[in-house]
């Protein structure tokens, strides 16, 4: 079979042995390394805990047995090594010490753009942060409350006539003053309302839900032309008694949006609605950093706004939700809690008296399925703890690789630190690759680096309408060093994407197994038959599933030993 010859081939021409660094294990010389085809294993871990070692250990020495070459590390906690203690470093070089014996060569992970939380955990204010603009602030006495405007009218939110909605699929049927939903079996079971909203405000859905045997995901959606503006996961369970879920959306440059109370995936089992509510809300998650200011003026009548802004810390106490990133340890989100209000000070209470109306300008941090976080990448401090983060990360490891994990980059341009720069959100993302690239180099300069694919992928994520990215991300992969490695992972279009990287000169790494049956790489091997510049396979368990990692490389390698014949 010709496929795994060329694949062979590609690995011999791309010189494999550069990334051992200067530190090779035994008997690895380049010529070796490179006459073999890379395999990786991606191992997510907490070396805080000393059995995770021991649980390394044990993968690692079946690994190396079966051929594995790589390990692709990643730990939260190398986000917040300025915060470990000696024991995390004695593990550090414990796993070192190991992958030394076992001559794997040790990849860490790094540059968490896109799954910021770690990262955000250092500065929760960097979370990028959509606008708010002029929201309602009304004083009273010594404190200015946000004020719903125009009032978001719900109509029927109580289930007790279906009919207020717009429009609802045939089987969510009305039971005792509540919606139901019973064996969807496949179906669509949605029921829908369009909601006029003021635009660039915040707005909290609230809904009470039971189930029982209930087998998919119920989800309160907002879409507005064929967008959705929020992605938050509810997390109902499949049984569960009456529980009150949230979910917070920017309504961003709409006027109508339309609330979905539904399900797309329901098997079987059964789903209740019931006290569906949506307000205007005001200062959830705000977010202070220099490029999302806050600002507050003063209704003036017959007059938009009085043009003097009003003073943090002179009119008003400064402006902070102190549950903001926080919950249940820095760097998480929450999706609702109690809004803060804004605090008159002494000065302030006598310059606005009860019933003042001050208009108020902000961003907040939104969070994508399960808490979901993006770092600003236009913020100058967000370079600052990555470039620290970076050289923390290698005066630990002293690795000759390193792997960078921009990965589903889905909140991006929006603050006002991203818009000033007049940037497409992929000249944005090319950018920031660049910066990240040359900041590994800075302290690591002959590392071989890697990258995960999608966010520079025409065929997969690097376009329009992404999530609740500003604009387009195409010319992403302007950024994209052509010796940086990439790790290709969208099954479905493997020939475009491995096509796309290999055409720009991209060596690449094939990201496989992805909790499927491990033969399902052969697909991918396949595919790769005529790319050139293909230096490996990763075994990629999102579930921390080792145990087909052995029919995965024998079906990695079956391949390979067929190049000969
Ligand atoms: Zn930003």
């Amino acid at each position: 079979m010709q496929t795994l010859h060329v694949f062979a081939a590609s690995v011999l021409a791309y010189g494999l042995a550069t990334d051992r660094g200067p530190n090779p294990a035994p008997g690895e010389q380049a010529g070796q390394s490179a006459s073999s085809s890379q395999l990786w294993l991606y191992c997510p871990t907490n070396l805080l805990v000393d059995e995770n070692v021991a649980k390394l250990d044990d993968l690692w020495r079946r690994a190396a047995k079966m051929g594995y070459t790589h390990v692709l590390l990643a730990d939260s906690k190398f986000c917040r090594l300025v915060d470990m203690e000696p024991r995390y470093f004695h593990n550090v070089d414990r796993v070192k010490a190991l992958a030394r014996e076992l001559r794997l060569t040790l990849v860490p992970a790094v540059m968490p753009i896109g799954y910021s939380n770690d990262i955000l955990s250092r500065d929760p204010n960097l979370v990028e942060a959509l606008p708010v603009r002029e929201a309602l602030f009304v004083v009273h006495r010594n404190v200015a409350r946000h004020e719903p405007e125009p009032r978001v009218e719900l109509k029927g939110g109580d289930f007790n006539d279906l009919s207020r909605w717009d429009w609802k699929d045939e089987c969510v049927t009305a039971d005792a003053g509540a919606a139901r939903v019973a064996d969807p079996n496949g179906r669509n079971a949605r029921i829908v309302q369009k909601l006029n909203v003021a635009p660039f405000r915040q707005y909290h859905v609230s809904v009470r839900v039971k189930t029982a045997d209930f087998a998919g995901t119920p989800e309160a959606k907002i879409l507005a032309d064929g967008r959705a503006l929020t992605f938050i996961n509810l997390g109902v369970k499949p049984t569960q008694d009456w529980t009150v879920h949230h979910t917070v959306f920017n309504s961003l440059d709409h006027t109508e949006v339309a609330l979905y109370l539904g399900c797309w995936d329901g098997r079987s089992g059964s789903l209740w609605w019931d006290d569906a509510k949506v307000e205007e809300i005001g200062l959830l998650n705000v977010v202070r950093r220099p490029g999302a200011p806050l600002t507050v003026h003063r209704e003036m009548t017959g007059d938009a706004r009085d043009p003097v802004a009003w003073i943090e810390g002179q009119d008003f106490e400064r402006v902070v939700d102190p549950d903001m990133g926080v919950h249940p340890w820095p760097g998480e989100y929450d999706v609702w809690h109690e809004p803060p209000v804004i605090r008159l000070t002494d000065a302030g209470v006598k310059k606005l008296p009860d019933g003042s109306r001050l208009r108020v300008s902000y961003y907040h941090a939104i969070t994508i399925h399960d808490g979901q976080a993006m770092i600003c990448p236009s913020e100058p401090k967000t370079l600052e703890i990555l470039r620290d983060h970076m050289r923390r990360v290698h005066e630990a490891f002293g690795a000759s690789a390193y792997f960078m994990s921009h990965d589903e980059i889905r909140v991006l341009n929006w603050c006002d630190a991203c818009q000033k720069r007049h940037l497409t959100a992929g000249q944005i993302l090319a950018e920031n690759l660049r910066q990240c690239t040359s900041m590994v180099r800075e302290v690591a300069p002959d590392a071989t680096l890697y990258v995960w694919s999608d966010m520079f992928d025409p065929h997969h994520n690097a376009g329009q309408d992404y999530y609740l990215v500003r604009g387009d991300l195409a010319r992403s992969w302007e950024g994209l060093d052509p010796k940086v490695i990439v790790a290709v992972w969208y099954l479905e279009k493997r020939a475009e994407s491995l096509k796309w990287f290999a055409d720009r000169g991209n060596p690449l790494l094939i990201a496989g197994y992805y909790d499927a049956p491990p033969t399902q790489v052969l697909d991918w091997l396949t595919a790769a038959r005529d790319v050139k510049g293909v230096t490996g396979v990763m075994y990629t368990t999102w579930r921390g599933d080792y145990e087909q990692i052995g029919p995965f490389a024998d079906t990695v390698r079956g391949e390979v030993s067929h190049s000969g014949k």
